[in-house]
C-alpha cells in the first residue's frame, strides 16, 4: 500500500459576526456578539478542512494576516502540522508576538486536522492518541444581568443536570456578592465556579474571594492581572479557594512558568491560545506532570471550535470537569450536525471524520453578511 501526500491548494477566508441570543454580561463589558473567521483549507484531495480563527475587534486584520502565511502552506502537504505551524509562528513580527500569531494561526491548525481526519476517515481524537474518556462534562454556564435574571437561568441549569454552575463576577462588590448567594442558594449543593476575567488588585482578590468563600466556590477564576504570575500565586496563598488560570496562561510556556510557580489549581486553556490542538496536547501534558487540570476554555466562538475542543476532552488525560462551551450563546450557531447540546452536563464521542461537523451554510451566509455590514448589535 503507498500513501500519497494531500496538498493544500489555498485558504479560503471568511469573516464573520456571530450573534448572541441574549447581551453576554461579564467583568467591565457587555458584549452582543463575536467576529470569528471561517478558515478553510482546500487540498489537491477534493478535502476542504474546516477550522475557525477567533478574531479581534477587526476581523480584517486576522484575515490580512492570515493572507500573509497563505504562501508558507500553499504546495505543502496537510500532514505537516507541526513543521508548518512553526514556520507560520516564526514569519515576520509574528516572532515577537506570539499570543496574536497563535490567535490568527489557530484556524488554519484546526483545519488541517479537520482535512487530516476527513482523508484518514477517522474522528481527530483518534489522531491525537484516542479517547481517554467516552463523554466531556460540561459546565451550566449562567446568563444574565440582574440578580434576577441570573437566578433564573441557574435554576434552569441545575435542573438541566449540570453539575458545575459557572457565574461571571468583577461586576462590583455588591452585585457580586448578592449574585453569588442568590445563584449558591437556587442551584442547591451543585458545585458553583465564579470568574471575574482579571478584574481584582491582589488585595482586592483576597477580600472578595474571602467575602465568597462561605458560598461555597469550587474555583476562582483568573481573579488577577493577565500579566502576573506572581499577582495569582500571592493570591492562591492567601486563601482557601482553589484558583484557575485562564487568560494569564496561554502557550505551552505559560503553562511551563505557572505550574513551576504554583500559581494555579487548575488551567483553562483554548487551542487558540495554546497555538492549535497539538501546541494545546503540548501544553495539557506539562500540566500534567505537574499534577494539573486542563480546563477547556470558552472564547465567543461557533461550534467549530466547541468541537475541536471536544476532540482534545476526549483525548486528554488531565482534564477537569465543567468544561467550557459557548455555541449555545448563539442566536444560530454555524454547524448544523451533529448536536453538541451536552445532556446532563456530558456530551459523547463524536465519531465523524475530522472534527466531525457539518456547517449549516445558510447560518454561515447570514453571519458573513452581518459581518460585512457591520450590524454588531
Ligand atoms: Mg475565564
Amino acid at each position: 500500500m503507498t500513501t500519497r501526500r494531500i496538498l493544500i491548494t489555498g485558504l479560503r477566508l471568511t469573516p464573520l459576526f456571530l450573534t448572541f441570543k441574549e447581551p453576554y454580561h461579564w467583568a467591565g463589558r457587555v458584549d452582543h456578539g463575536s467576529p470569528v473567521v471561517l478558515v478553510e483549507v482546500e487540498t489537491d484531495a477534493g478535502i476542504t478542512g474546516i477550522g475557525e480563527s477567533v478574531a479581534s475587534l477587526a476581523a480584517e486584520g486576522t484575515v490580512a494576516a492570515l493572507r500573509c502565511v497563505e504562501p508558507l502552506f500553499v504546495g505543502q502537504p496537510i500532514h505537516d502540522v507541526a513543521r508548518l505551524t512553526h514556520e507560520a509562528r516564526h514569519l515576520g513580527s509574528f516572532n515577537h508576538l506570539p499570543w496574536y500569531a497563535d490567535f490568527v494561526l489557530s484556524g488554519v491548525e484546526m483545519a488541517l486536522w479537520d482535512a487530516i481526519g476527513k482523508a484518514a476517515g477517522q474522528p481527530v481524537y483518534r489522531l491525537l492518541g484516542g479517547a481517554v474518556r467516552d463523554e466531556v462534562d460540561y459546565f451550566g454556564f449562567v446568563q444574565g444581568d440582574t440578580t434576577d435574571e441570573l437566578v433564573a437561568h441557574a435554576r434552569e441549569l441545575a435542573v438541566a443536570g449540570y453539575g458545575v454552575i459557572y457565574l461571571k463576577v468583577g461586576r462590583g462588590d455588591e452585585a457580586d456578592l448578592a449574585n453569588t448567594a442568590a445563584v449558591r442558594e437556587a442551584i442547591g449543593g451543585r458545585r458553583l465556579r465564579v470568574d471575574p476575567n482579571c478584574a481584582w488588585s491582589v488585595p482586592d482578590a483576597i477580600r472578595m474571594i474571602h467575602a465568597l468563600e462561605p458560598f461555597g466556590i469550587d474555583w476562582v477564576e483568573q481573579p488577577t492581572t493577565l500579566l502576573s504570575v506572581t499577582a495569582m500565586r500571592q493570591v492562591r496563598e492567601a486563601v482557601h479557594v482553589p484558583i484557575a488560570a485562564d487568560q494569564a496562561v496561554l502557550t505551552p510556556a505559560d503553562v511551563y512558568d505557572f505550574v513551576r510557580e504554583r500559581a494555579c489549581d487548575a488551567i483553562c486553556l483554548s487551542p487558540h491560545e495554546a497555538g492549535g490542538l497539538l501546541a494545546f496536547k503540548k501544553a495539557a501534558a506539562i500540566a500534567e506532570v505537574a499534577g494539573v487540570p486542563i480546563c477547556l476554555h470558552g472564547q465567543s466562538v461557533s461550534g467549530i471550535t466547541d468541537a475541536a475542543q471536544h476532540h482534545l476532552g476526549l483525548s486528554t488525560p488531565n482534564l477537569t470537569d465543567g468544561n467550557q462551551i459557548m455555541h449555545q450563546l448563539l442566536v444560530e450557531d454555524l454547524v448544523s450536525s451533529p448536536d453538541l447540546t451536552p445532556r446532563q452536563g456530558k456530551l459523547g464521542l463524536v465519531d465523524g471524520p475530522g472534527l466531525g461537523v457539518e456547517l449549516d451554510r445558510d447560518a454561515v451566509a447570514r453571519a458573513a453578511d452581518r459581518y460585512q455590514k457591520g450590524d454588531f448589535s
